[in-house]
């Protein structure tokens, strides 16, 4: 294996954290001025390597180095970051990856390497998450984004102008993803969440991210005078959404098993007449289901659903709900999994496997190539914060663990 230099890596992420930063945390805003600083610091190290960058029709950067297959390996994440960001959400995965094109740069690899940076992850600035990756993935709907605008008032359309991607060319990137023939993707993430630590491991495998269902659930009942209205006469609708509210808790805890964790969470409650002499007589909640695996994610909506119309037979009020967003779970590659088992093992003695919560663009490319992640440890699981960090030895040995992943990934797609 070619000598692999995690303290450079590191090196690299401070020295880019000083460019791009304020006391406040990373600024790297997607489409602005500092998002370019950190895009020109990047080039800048490609050149160094005798190789280019190369941007696609969403904005999405490329790096490649030619092997002796056109079957290619791809790795990478994003530099964008959100305002007052954490120094490694988003740039440890690019700038690990760069190290794996200058253990190879001067070579020729087996099959080709190419890194990404991908454009607008965080969807800070206009709201729209992997808005880059979306594109390339084909999945972007383009005229879902086409009347955003920033707290500033400027247009998504003026603001990607500026940097020189057309709003109704972005999806010309999924054609030029397809002509890579990409049998791998491999993502390194901070995890931004507290599993690893609490686990006490440096780093882990990621099973897929998430699918997600998410709905308002508004119960509908009788608005009365509080001081008139015996309890057993009321109906209730803040009592029923309590009851609701509980009881997915409950729906949480009963699909929740070892290494495949789901969540449920009521986020919203909107209560009428909100006045301290009333009894409420509508009541709305959010619940945001997540689970890695389709069939538990169904098995978690079809038990919210019957005890929502639970809470509402035994509080004597209506039920309906209102579907706001869906999303399959992306489970990612048997294959690549147990590449990055290997390497995660080979490199701390265990392999902790674990779902990601958040999305990635890693999702994005799973209906496209294997694909898979592996994850840094979190410091009191804080990400999108200055105060995010992964303790020196920690960063070193995930960094490690994963330029494993790549040159293992290589050697498996060059004999496949
Ligand atoms: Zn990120």
């Amino acid at each position: 294996m070619p000598t692999m230099n995690a303290q450079r890596v590191i090196a690299d992420l401070r020295e880019l954290a000083a460019l791009t930063s304020t006391p406040d945390g990373a600024q790297r805003l997607a489409w602005g001025p500092v998002w370019r600083d950190a895009r020109a610091w990047f080039a800048a190290k490609v050149a160094e390597l005798g190789l280019e960058v190369k941007t696609d029709s969403a904005g999405n950067n490329f790096v490649t180095l030619a092997g002796a297959s056109p079957k290619t390996v791809i790795v990478g994440s994003h530099l964008d970051s959100v305002p007052n960001g954490g120094w490694l959400d988003g740039c440890l995965g690019v700038v690990a990856g760069l190290e794996a094109l200058r253990m190879h740069a001067g070579t020729t690899p087996p099959v080709t390497l190419t890194l990404v940076d991908w454009a607008d992850e965080e969807g800070a600035r206009f709201g729209r998450s992997l808005l880059g990756s979306s594109a390339a993935a084909g999945s972007l709907k383009i005229d879902e984004v086409r009347e955003l605008k920033d707290r500033q008032g400027t247009r998504l359309v003026d603001a990607l102008a500026e940097n020189g991607v057309a709003l109704d060319r972005m999806l010309d990137a999924h054609g030029e993803l397809k002509r890579i023939d990409a049998r791998a993707y491999l993502e390194l993430h901070i995890e931004q969440g507290p599993v690893l630590e609490s686990l006490q491991k440096a780093t882990g495998v990621v099973l897929g991210t998430f699918g997600v269902e998410r709905n308002m659930i508004r119960f509908t009942g009788q608005a009365a005078h509080s001081g008139s209205t015996p309890i057993p006469m009321r109906k209730d609708a803040f009592l029923a959404a309590a009851q609701m509210a509980l009881e997915c808790r409950e729906i949480g805890l009963k699909h929740s098993t070892p290494g495949a964790g789901v969540v449920c969470t009521v986020g919203v409650v909107n209560v009428e007449p909100k006045i301290v002499t009333a009894v409420p007589g509508t009541c709305e909640i959010s619940l945001d289901q997540r689970a890695l695996h389709a069939d538990v994610l169904a098995a978690m909506l079809r038990d919210a659903k019957a005890a929502s119309e639970r809470a509402a037979r035994d509080n004597n009020v209506k039920v309906e709900w209102r579907e706001l967003w869906r999303i399959n779970p992306r489970p990612f590659d048997p294959a690549l999994l147990r590449l990055c088992a290997d390497a995660v093992r080979e490199e701390t003695g265990d392999a902790p496997h674990l779902p990601s919560g958040p999305l990635h663009d890693a999702a994005e490319m799973v209906p496209h190539m294997p694909a898979v992640m592996m994850f840094a440890y979190s410091s009191n699981g804080l990400s999108h914060c200055k105060e995010e960090d992964t303790p020196g030895p920690h960063l070193e040995t995930t960094i490690r663990a994963y330029l494993r992943l790549v040159d293992k990934t290589i050697e498996y797609v060059a004999v496949t």
